[in-house]
């Protein structure tokens, strides 16, 4: 059994444990993180990618809209290859109350978001797809985030100063020493054990937060609300829409990368469900005919897969009910409410408030480690984000390579650019011809990033994300698992087989018109050429 002794342990590799590390590391402790999957592979790349204004919360939760416009105005500067400055719109439709618009200015007044009410013509002049017929519009300071670079990059960041990032590593069990926790019991990728041992452990796992305290065997109950997303195959809206009126199913579409998503519903589900990701019809055909009503054609534009996320809410008593319940970051200090000392829990919040999370997490951890250094992590910007090389320098410097090839790696990884790209023909052949992905992005994102198999590839470079879904480069993706990555012929099949099902489950429920006809492709292309054959089963859902 191996055995490592660090200062603070983070448990959950999504934005908020990412965050965690490098905030610690930052400080000058030395820090290891366990991750059960993959670095964004919980509700962190399971969200709609907002870069909330606060304004969704404006009239109802002005806590949580200042901390949201605040960390809006902070991530835009720190993390800007991350973030897509879009702005968006509040509209509201002929059947909503006109009240509501009345009280978001009012909100987000109160809580110091710029909201400008702007004339239906502009509106249509900055969104041209909206919906003519509605009544009145806001403008807001909404963007997009993109959650798998975001935590990418907070990892490479606490790696690049010391941290140990470990992906594909459970913790099972809590090593407690009566009423104080020391470490964590791990069993890593190849069933092997190892035990942590540090000074503080922070459970930043999500939802599964309360797993890891009945580990330690202390309660939490956490309220698992489930979403479900559906992404439209054309980035059909250049700013974020949101219906005005108060949150409900089928009331926001946002842009990202190449694609626009339309979000969310929200069920309660029970916490033995909180793994089911599957979407239903019913839920598509919400989401589908709301989202129609924001922006008309969008349910004829060809979706290209829907999937589900469960917030990490923790249950307070008397409020919880769904939308209602608070969307208000929650930091435990196991010490004062169980009398267990060495275990921390932060969750609740949101992505977007990732890093406000870890700084209070940390500092609570620093106090336990007798630490006085203060966060930074407002300040000094993410590995990509950093002022460095200018676009008329980029051109020049890489002339002759096309400059959307150039442009794409630069826009997912932003100054990190000079590490990967170089004039060597091999290095800027593309892989994924849907997402602009080359050989050099994926070389960089294997040997740096963590990548240990092809959906960990996936979530670093948007590999297989594209309108084809991994048809055309997932075998090729493997082929350079294979090259760079070290894994055997045998293991790169299995690898590829994986991936084909990951994609598959998103797939699955949006199986009509051109979708259906580019997956019977993509399954006679590894079926008919690869003779890679679990068995899968389609399910036609509507005649096209
Ligand atoms: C439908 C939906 C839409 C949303 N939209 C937005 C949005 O647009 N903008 C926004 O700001 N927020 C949004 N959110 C909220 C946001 O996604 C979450 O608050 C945030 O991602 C939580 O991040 P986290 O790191 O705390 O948790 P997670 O991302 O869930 O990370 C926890 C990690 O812990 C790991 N883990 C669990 N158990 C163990 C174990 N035993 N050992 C090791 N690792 C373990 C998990 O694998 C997981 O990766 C949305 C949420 C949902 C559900």
């Amino acid at each position: 059994m191996r055995r490592i002794e660090t200062d603070i342990i983070v448990i959950g590799g999504g934005a908020t444990g990412a965050g965690i590390a490098r905030d610690v590391s930052m400080r000058g402790l030395r820090c290891v993180l366990i991750e059960k999957n993959d670095l964004a592979s919980g509700t962190t790349g399971r969200n709609h990618g907002l870069l909330h204004s606060g304004a969704r919360y404006a009239v109802k939760d002005l806590e949580s809209a200042r901390e949201c416009i605040r960390e809006n105005r902070i991530l835009k500067k720190i993390a800007r290859h991350c973030v897509e400055d879009t702005g968006g719109l509040f509209v509201t439709l002929p059947e909503d109350d006109p009240m509501y618009h009345r009280n978001l200015i009012e909100g987000c007044r109160f809580a110091g978001i710029n909201a400008r009410e702007i004339t239906v013509r502009r509106a249509l002049q900055i969104e041209p797809n909206l919906n003519p017929a509605i009544l009145s519009a806001l403008h807001v300071p909404d963007g997009t985030i993109d959650p798998f670079r975001l935590t990418s990059a907070n990892a490479l960041d606490a790696s690049e100063r010391g941290a140990i990032i470990m992906t594909h590593t459970r913790v099972n069990a809590i090593i407690r020493n009566g009423t104080r926790v020391e470490g964590v019991s791990c069993i890593d990728r190849k069933n092997e054990q190892l035990d942590i041992y540090g000074s503080v452990v922070i459970n930043a796992s999500g939802v599964w937060g309360q797993e890891i305290c009945s580990m330690a065997g202390i309660e939490l109950a956490m309220f698992p609300s489930k979403g479900s997303m559906l992404i439209i195959d054309y980035r059909i809206n250049g700013v974020v829409v949101n219906r005005c009126r108060p949150p409900a199913d089928g009331d926001i579409i946002v842009p990202g990368d190449t694609v626009s998503l339309i979000g969310t519903t929200s069920m309660e589900v029970p916490y033995e469900k909180i793994h089911d990701n599957n979407v239903t019809d019913e839920e598509i055909e919400v989401l589908l005919s709301d989202g129609e009503k924001l922006i008309p054609n969008v349910s004829r534009t060809r979706a290209l897969r829907a999937y589900s996320g469960v917030r990490p809410l923790i249950a307070v008593s008397g409020e919880n009910t769904g939308r209602n319940i608070s969307r208000g970051i929650a930091l435990i200090d196991h010490n004062t409410r169980d009398g267990l000392e060495g275990l921390i829990t932060i969750a609740g919040g949101k992505l977007m408030t990732y890093r406000l999370m870890a700084e209070k997490a940390t500092d609570l951890a620093c106090r336990k480690a007798g630490v006085s250094r203060k966060c930074t992590t407002h300040k000094v910007p993410l590995p990509g984000s950093e002022k460095g090389i200018s676009r008329r320098r980029r051109i020049k410097e890489f002339s002759g390579i096309p400059d959307s090839v150039v442009g794409s790696t630069f826009y997912r990884h932003g100054q990190r650019l000079q590490s990967i790209m170089t004039r060597e023909k091999r290095n800027y052949r593309l892989i994924c011809e849907c997402e602009m992905v080359t050989e050099g992005e994926i070389e960089y994102a294997i040997k740096n990033l963590n990548v240990k198999d092809l959906v960990d590839l996936r979530r670093r470079t948007r590999i297989g994300m594209g309108p084809c879904q991994g048809e055309l480069c997932a075998y090729r993706g493997s082929g350079l698992l294979q090259e760079y990555g070290g894994a055997s012929p045998e293991e790169s099949v299995e690898l590829l087989q994986d991936f084909l099902e990951e994609r598959w489950k998103g797939v699955r429920p949006v199986l009509w018109g051109d979708g259906l006809r580019e997956s019977e492709f993509t399954y006679w292309i590894y079926q008919g050429l690869f003779g890679i054959s679990r068995p899968v089963k389609i399910k036609k859902k509507r005649t096209d």
